[in-house]
């Protein structure tokens, strides 16, 4: 096998979903523990830097010049390397958040054993949907009281429409949890809370027919394990590998992520289910990773908040191939040769400069001002398009005013150039000009984001009115509609976006089904391909 190859089909490319709180963070410290990445977990990101209030926030950006929210950690494991994509949550949740899932090939998504699936989690999942990338469940705390555990596995069938597969099975929760059962080697391992931040514990591996079982779990949860066992061979879908690969059967695993129960077990079934980065979709067919042209695109843009450099960093996922620092590739939608200087790749707390990379990594380039979301990068001979990376639909909006009215050219420069890196989306009136701009978002910090930056770096100081619009649907055949003669409903609003797309704004949601009954043919969409 070449040298290329082999490094190639080492890469998993995973994405980390979850609502705050479930345990994200503490999952992500384990699995960095079990690679050697670090030697005692929690050092992964300061606590503090995930949650603190918008200045201190805007203060961390300046001085690392990247984006807390913007973590990729890589680590080798059992022969794999593995890069990690965080989802920032919380108040920082925006648009990247979204656009983090079209860099991954499969998403990991952890639940709070005592709460199920929570509404950031819907949201994330939606994507991970519409990709059809495999989607792999860790429920955690267990150490924790926890919900009934099918009542856990109905509430995910029924919230995110996908159905399960309990890899293993709890026994018991909180101070009764005793440990999970394979449900493939039909062996219990056993719980001991002694376990924390550290790599090897004394985990205990007991056969379900082995006498000894009662002895470490008692006889009511071994008769409690073998009924629910039972119930769930005859109940549970089979696990099915093609329906992984699908995204349409989620493997289930149970564990603690605090107390590194279950963390290890997890993320070997993970490797063994997951597949090397795969085939993307280009304008001219399908990209093969293994291919010894080098490809990616951009999937998002960090501004550097120091005002004194507006440079920014443009993170690109490798698609095929092999990169070098250095190196001179085409960027297609530019036009030009360009010459990818200043690689990085950002590891735990700081970036590092990277020497090579390959299919399946992440990588931060020094961007001019010259790269879009979405854009490819190629050393092939024949030039290609990576597919679009769709808009999503902002949930709050906003009307810009400018304070001092002289200032309209750097306010408009302003906000486009942050629209143009995909922190705010920026919408006109119908029919209306620039003079009137509303700001949609998808995390409301990034109105936060828009105020600070216009006024450090542009000198332009505007006032943002809230706007009660909740629900946003793009026409996907506009060529069709006639916006003047739309009948409409009275909390509808007609806007235009960047790229001159009509689009409607709604207050309310059944206002969307009204319209669609209202106007015969008309097609709406939640979010913008082009
Ligand atoms: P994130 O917001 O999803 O990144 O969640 P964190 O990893 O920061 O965890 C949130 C809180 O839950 C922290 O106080 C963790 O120590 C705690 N936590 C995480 N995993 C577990 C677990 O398995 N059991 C218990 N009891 N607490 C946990």
């Amino acid at each position: 096998m070449s040298d290329l190859r082999k490094e190639i089909e080492k890469r998993r490319t995973f994405a980390i979903i979850s609502h705050p709180d479930a345990g994200k963070t503490t999952l992500t410290e384990k699995f960095l523990l079990y690679g050697g990445a670090i030697n005692l977990a929690g050092s992964v990101k300061g606590k503090a830097t995930a949650r603190h209030a918008v200045s201190d926030w805007m203060e961390i950006e300046k001085q690392r010049g990247i984006s807390v929210t913007s973590s990729v950690l890589q680590f080798n494991y059992g022969g794999y390397c593995i890069n990690i994509l965080d989802t920032p949550g919380h108040q920082d949740f925006s648009e990247d958040t979204y656009r983090t899932l079209m860099a991954a090939d499969s998403a990991v998504m952890v639940i709070d054993g005592s709460k199920g699936v929570e509404a950031q989690t819907r949201k994330l999942f939606k994507v991970c949907v519409m990709r059809h990338i495999p989607i792999f469940t860790f429920i955690n705390k267990m150490d924790r009281d926890a919900n009934d555990t099918f009542e856990l596995l109905q509430d995910i069938e029924n919230e995110l429409g996908i159905e399960t597969c309990p890899i293993n099975w709890p026994i018991g929760s909180g101070k009764e949890f005793k440990g999970v059962y394979d449900r493939n080697t039909k062996k219990v391992m056993t719980f001991s809370d002694t376990l924390k931040g550290t790599k090897e514990g004394s985990e205990k591996i007991i056969d379900i027919d082995d006498p000894a079982l009662v002895d470490e779990i008692g006889e009511d949860f071994r008769a409690q394990l073998l009924d629910e066992i039972e119930l769930l061979d005859g109940a549970s879908a089979e696990f099915d590998q093609e329906l992984v690969s699908k995204g349409e059967l989620s493997p289930v695993f149970f564990g603690s992520a605090l107390t590194n129960f279950g963390v290890e077990t997890f993320l070997q079934h993970f490797l063994q289910m997951t597949y090397a980065p795969l085939a993307r979709q280009s304008d001219q067919g399908e990209i093969d990773p293994f291919s010894e042209d080098f490809s990616a695109f951009v999937f998002k843009i960090q501004a550097n908040m120091n005002k004194n450099h507006r440079d920014r960093i443009a993170f690109m996922r490798i698609c095929s191939g092999k990169f070098e620092a250095g190196m001179e590739v085409y960027h297609v939608q530019g036009g030009k040769n360009i010459k990818l200087s200043q690689p990085q790749q950002m590891m735990a707390d700081e970036r590092k400069i990277v020497e090579e990379a390959y299919a399946g990594d992440i990588i931060g380039i020094f961007d001019p001002g010259i790269f879009s979301i979405g854009d490819t990068l190629t050393t092939a001979k024949d030039k290609f398009r990576f597919e679009g990376i769709p808009t999503f639909a902002p949930e709050h909006f906003a009307r810009v005013r400018l304070v001092d009215s002289m200032k309209r050219k750097q306010f408009v420069k302003g906000v486009t150039q942050i629209a143009q890196e995909g922190a705010i989306q920026i919408f006109q009136e119908y029919k209306g000009g620039m003079e009137e701009i509303i700001v949609g978002v998808v995390g409301v910090l990034q109105f936060d984001v828009l105020k600070f930056r216009l006024e450090k770096e542009y000198n332009v100081e505007i006032r943002l009115e809230n706007l009660p619009y909740e629900h946003i649907r793009w026409i996907a055949n506009k060529e069709e509609v006639d916006m003047d003669n739309l009948t409409g409903t009275s909390d509808m609003k007609k806007v235009i976006d960047m790229k001159g797309n009509p689009l409607l704004l709604f207050i309310n949601a059944w206002s969307v089904g009204m319209v669609l009954d209202r106007n015969e043919g008309l097609k709406l969409e939640e979010f913008s391909r082009n």
